[in-house]
């Protein structure tokens, strides 16, 4: 692969906050950008030297893209796979439109992460009539997940019963689901890896989250945030989910760690994730860098933590108080605490569980920032 070096363009498929902060890396590299997004007012969009705003899959949106941009990324799961490879046909694109299809299907994706030797929760693929009745009790109670389009825990519902799973497929709309077993989570944590075209691997440090309504609400990352052996065996496990797509990237893998200390994979996501936001404050190279590096086929660096991080997200229902009255969130008095960073993706409309930004806080020890996390919390709450 050529590299691509700044000056050039760099263009992205999506244009919200993922495509934003891949962005900002890319120009503070010296890189032109350019986005495609419908909305004319993505946030992406908004920061970006060019803004296409077409649909995905709009031929002529894709050619401009192709004629502006020296190598093309994604910031959205949910992009076509078609466009991808209809991209690749003119200039160089990654991740591929191979491992994003596969990463955009639940059915497909669980059977790469068997392919590849990782435990994923016991599940049953539901497409017929005939594979719904044939689900075995150990699966109840668990949660359908619809295989394709699911984001911040939609698409999903919890079913204790025989009769609520056939009712939560039918409202689903007999789509192609899968039933996973619903496991006893100690917690979940997640993996970023960052993998260029000649196999080259770098990874960040195992990250600690915490989900709210299936939504992510905290992300820690600090030396003993887990066992070690937990740490090591998610790494081993993203890195070999990696090189089985051959992938070109950055990519994240989540998990669960169940109670008796069981590893399990959840799910990946072919792009920078959520739960790295912390590496822009405090590690000396961030996922959105490594996201530019990868597209570019720059070097790889190891990336090194130099600060114990906690990272906040900032929804929506902030901007309410009680769920109703708007409010503006105190910035001024939570930028007053030490080792506050603040992200706000420039959205215009607050609304309840609307990822609008987060808040990354750094420090030397894992006691302040977490007090320190305790407090912005308490001021934003
Ligand atoms: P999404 O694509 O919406 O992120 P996930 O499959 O990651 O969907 O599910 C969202 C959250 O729901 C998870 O982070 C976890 O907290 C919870 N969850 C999902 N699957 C299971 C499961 N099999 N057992 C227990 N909790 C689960
Ligand atoms: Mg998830």
């Amino acid at each position: 692969m050529s590299v691509v070096l700044p000056g050039a363009t760099l263009g992205v498929l999506g244009g919200g906050q993922l495509g934003r902060m891949f962005v900002h890396a890319a120009q503070t590299m010296g890189y032109f950008t350019a986005v495609l997004d419908p909305d004319a007012d993505s946030p992406a969009g908004r920061v970006s030297h060019h803004h296409i705003h077409t649909d995905y899959t709009d031929v002529d949106g894709l050619a401009r893209l192709a004629g502006l941009a020296d190598a093309v990324t994604t910031e959205f799961e949910n992009v076509p796979a078609p466009s991808l490879a209809h991209l690749a046909t003119a200039r160089p694109v990654s991740p591929g439109a191979d491992a994003v299809a596969i990463a955009q299907d639940r059915i497909r994706e669980k059977s790469h992460f068997v392919r590849c030797g990782v435990e994923c929760a016991p599940y049953a693929v539901i497409e017929t009539d005939e594979q719904l009745a044939a689900v075995a009790d150990e699966l109840l109670p668990g949660i359908l997940k619809t295989a394709r389009l699911g984001y911040d825990g939609k698409g999903q519902r919890r079913v204790a019963t025989r009769a609520e799973l056939q009712a939560a497929w039918h409202d689903a709309g007999d789509v192609p689901c899968v039933l996973e077993q619903l496991l006893p989570l100690d917690f979940e944590c997640s993996v970023i890896v960052a993998r260029g075209e000649d196999g080259q691997m770098v990874n960040f440090p195992v990250q600690r989250n915490l989900h709210r309504d299936g939504i992510l609400a905290v992300t820690e990352v600090h030396p003993h945030n887990m066992p070690e052996s937990t740490a090591r065996r998610a790494v081993a496990a993203a890195r070999s989910i990696a090189d089985g797509l051959a992938y070109v990237g950055v990519l994240c893998v989540e998990f669960f760690v169940l109670g008796d200390g069981r590893l399990v994979v959840n799910e990946m996501a072919p792009r920078p994730h959520n739960s790295g936001h912390w590496t822009v404050d405090a590690s000396d190279v961030s996922q959105f860098e490594l996201q530019v590096r990868t597209l570019a086929g720059l070097p790889l660096n190891p990336p090194r933590q130099h600060s114990v991080a906690i990272m906040l997200n900032l929804l929506g229902d902030l901007w309410f108080v009680d769920g109703e009255t708007p409010q503006e969130p105190r910035w001024a008095d939570v930028l007053a605490l030490p080792g506050t960073h603040l992200h706000l993706y420039g959205k215009t409309e607050a609304r309840r569980g609307r990822k609008m930004g987060h808040l990354n806080i750094t420090g030397d020890g894992i006691e302040t920032v977490r007090s320190t996390a305790d407090f912005a919390a308490a001021l934003l709450g």
